[in-house]
C-alpha cells in the first residue's frame, strides 16, 4: 500500500500529477468537504477501479453557503479523513487552505444559467456558483481523466456535467449511486447534526420518495400521493418541505407525463438541519 501523500498548493498538486502522468498513470478526482463518511468512500473506491490514481480534495468551499447557513460549523476532522482515505489505499490528498483557492482579489465564478435556479438553486441561491466555480478551479488544477460525485445530490452533479460540458473542461464526470444506512437515510456529513429523535425520523424522507415512486408504478393518482407524502413529512416532524417532485432526470424540469427517464427529488428541515434525497423513477 503507498502512503497517502498530502499536498495543500496548487504547484504541490500540479507536481505530482505531472509525476503520475509522465509514468503513464490515469487519474481521478473526488472532490470533497470533508467529514467522510462511507458514501464520500464508495466515490474512492469507485475511482480507484476507473483509473490507476486517485486524488481526493477535502476543502469546505466557503463560497457555497450563504452568511445563514454553516460554513463556521461545518464538521471538519482531517485527521480521521486522512486515516480514512490512507486505509483505502488513496495516492493524493489535496487540503487548500481557503487562501490557496481564493487569493486576495479573486473575483471569478461562474453563473449556470436556469438549471441552477430550480430546486436547490430556489432555496439557496448562490449556492450552485459557489459549487460550480470550486469544482471547474479543481478540476482545471488537476487535470484528472475523470472526476466523481454522488448521485446523493443529483442536482449538483447534473450542474457540474453542464459546467464541464460548456465550458469543455476535458475531464469525465461520473454519478455514483447513494449510500445509506440500513434504515434508508442516505449517508450525508450533515447527519452528524441531527438528535436522537430527529434521526429515528429522518429515514421518512427517502420513504416519501420510495412512496411517490409506487404511486407512479401502480398508475395512482400521483397530484394526491405527492400531497399524501408531503404530510406524513409534516407529521413526522419535518418543516419547510421546500419540494418533493417529480423531474426530468436530465433538465430537472417539471414533467407532464412519465414517458422518459425522471426522478424524484425532495428537501426539508427536521429540527434545524436540511435534508435532501432523490431516487430515479425509470
Ligand atoms: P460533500 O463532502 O458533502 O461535498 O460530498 C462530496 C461528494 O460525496 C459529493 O459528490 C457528494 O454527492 C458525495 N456524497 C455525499 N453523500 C453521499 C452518499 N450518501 N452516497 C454517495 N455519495 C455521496
Amino acid at each position: 500500500m503507498n502512503k497517502l501523500i498530502t499536498v495543500r498548493t496548487v504547484s504541490d498538486l500540479r507536481a505530482q500529477i505531472s509525476v503520475w502522468r509522465a509514468q503513464g498513470d490515469s487519474i481521478a478526482l473526488v472532490p470533497t468537504m470533508g467529514a467522510l463518511h462511507e458514501g464520500h468512500l464508495s466515490l474512492v473506491r469507485m475511482a480507484k477501479q476507473k483509473a490507476d490514481r486517485v486524488c481526493a480534495t477535502l476543502f469546505v468551499n466557503p463560497k457555497q453557503f450563504a452568511p445563514n447557513e454553516d460554513f463556521s460549523t461545518y464538521p471538519r476532522s482531517e485527521e480521521s479523513d486522512s486515516k480514512q482515505l490512507q486505509k483505502m489505499d488513496t495516492d493524493l490528498l489535496f487540503a487548500p487552505a481557503p487562501s490557496e483557492i481564493y487569493p486576495e482579489g479573486h473575483s471569478t465564478s461562474i453563473s449556470i444559467g436556469p438549471l441552477a435556479d430550480i430546486l436547490e438553486g430556489e432555496h439557496r441561491p448562490g449556492f450552485f456558483s459557489g459549487v460550480a466555480t470550486v469544482v471547474s478551479k479543481l478540476l482545471l488544477q488537476s487535470l484528472p481523466d475523470i472526476a466523481i460525485f454522488g448521485e446523493k445530490d443529483y442536482q449538483q452533479l447534473q450542474v457540474i456535467k453542464k459546467v464541464v460540458r460548456d465550458l469543455d473542461i476535458p475531464v469525465s464526470i461520473l454519478g455514483a449511486p447513494t449510500v445509506r444506512e440500513d434504515d434508508g437515510l442516505a449517508l450525508s456529513s450533515r447527519n452528524a447534526y441531527l438528535s436522537e429523535a430527529e434521526r429515528r425520523q429522518a429515514p421518512k424522507l427517502y420513504q416519501a420518495l420510495n412512496d411517490v415512486a409506487l404511486a407512479v408504478k401502480q398508475n395512482a393518482d400521483i397530484e394526491r400521493q405527492l400531497e399524501v407524502s408531503v404530510e406524513n413529512l409534516e407529521k413526522a416532524g419535518f418543516t419547510d418541505i421546500d419540494y418533493l417532485t417529480i423531474r426530468d432526470a436530465q433538465s430537472l424540469l417539471p414533467v407532464r407525463s412519465i414517458t422518459g427517464p425522471c426522478r424524484i427529488l425532495a428537501a426539508a428541515k427536521l429540527g434545524s438541519t436540511r435534508l435532501i434525497d432523490n431516487i430515479a423513477l425509470d
